[in-house]
C-alpha cells in the first residue's frame, strides 16, 4: 500500500478559492500517469479516477474508487481518493496546497494530468463565481466587465508526493479524533 498527496500551486489575480468541480452530477476526472509496482510498466493511457465510483474487492473491506488490471502483468491496481479542504488562494501563491489524498495498491502515482480538468473559483469583486476555469494551457483568464478587472489563474503546477501519514490525516479529518496508523490499518484490514 502506498500513500500519496497531490499538491498544487498557482498565481491568482482577483480570483480566490479555486477548487475542482466535483459533484455526483458532474464528477471531476482525476487523471494520473501511474506505474505498476509489480512490473514497472506505465498503462498506455493516463488512468481516470472518479471520486464517486465505488468498487468492492475480495479480501478488502474498503470501497475503492478505482480498480483495473495491469495491461502487462497479472497485478490488480486499486486506488482510493479523498479530497482535502485545500483550494488555491489568492494570497498563497508561494505555498503548495494539498488537494487530494490517495491510497494506492499495485500502482505508484507519478504525475497529475490537469489539461482536461475544470475548476471553479470566486471573483474578488462582487463574489461572482466562475465555473469554467480550465487549465489546458496551465493558465486561465477572464475579464470582469462590471469592475474592469482581469481575472486570472496563472502558472498552475502540480506535484505528487509520497506520504506515509495520510491515514492519520484522512481519518482525523473525518472523525475529529487522532488515531494511530497501525490501529486503523488493523481495524480496516488493509
Ligand atoms: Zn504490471
Amino acid at each position: 500500500m502506498n500513500y500519496f498527496v497531490l499538491k498544487g500551486r498557482a498565481a491568482l489575480e482577483a480570483l480566490d478559492n479555486v477548487q475542482p468541480v466535483d459533484t455526483p452530477e458532474c464528477p471531476f476526472d482525476w487523471r494520473f500517469v501511474v506505474e505498476c509496482t509489480s512490473c514497472g510498466e506505465e498503462p498506455y493511457r493516463a488512468i481516470v479516477i472518479n471520486l464517486f465510483a465505488k468498487f468492492q474487492v475480495e479480501n478488502s473491506e474498503r470501497t475503492w474508487n478505482f480498480r483495473a488490471s495491469c495491461e502487462y502483468c497479472p497485478s490488480t491496481h486499486l486506488a482510493l481518493i479523498r479530497r482535502t479542504k485545500g483550494a488555491f488562494r489568492e494570497d498563497c501563491e508561494d505555498e503548495w496546497v494539498d488537494l487530494l489524498h490517495i491510497i494506492a495498491d499495485g500502482i505508484k502515482f507519478k504525475k497529475f494530468r490537469e489539461k482536461k480538468s475544470i475548476w471553479h473559483g470566486t471573483s474578488e469583486f462582487g463574489s461572482k463565481t466562475y465555473e469554467n476555469i480550465n487549465l489546458e494551457y496551465s493558465s486561465w483568464c477572464d475579464y470582469d466587465m462590471d469592475y474592469y478587472q482581469l481575472i486570472c489563474m496563472d502558472n498552475a503546477r502540480f506535484q505528487i508526493v509520497l506520504a506515509e501519514d495520510i491515514y492519520e490525516k484522512m481519518f482525523k479529518a473525518r472523525d475529529g479524533v487522532v488515531h494511530q496508523v497501525a490501529m486503523l490499518s488493523k481495524k480496516l484490514r488493509i
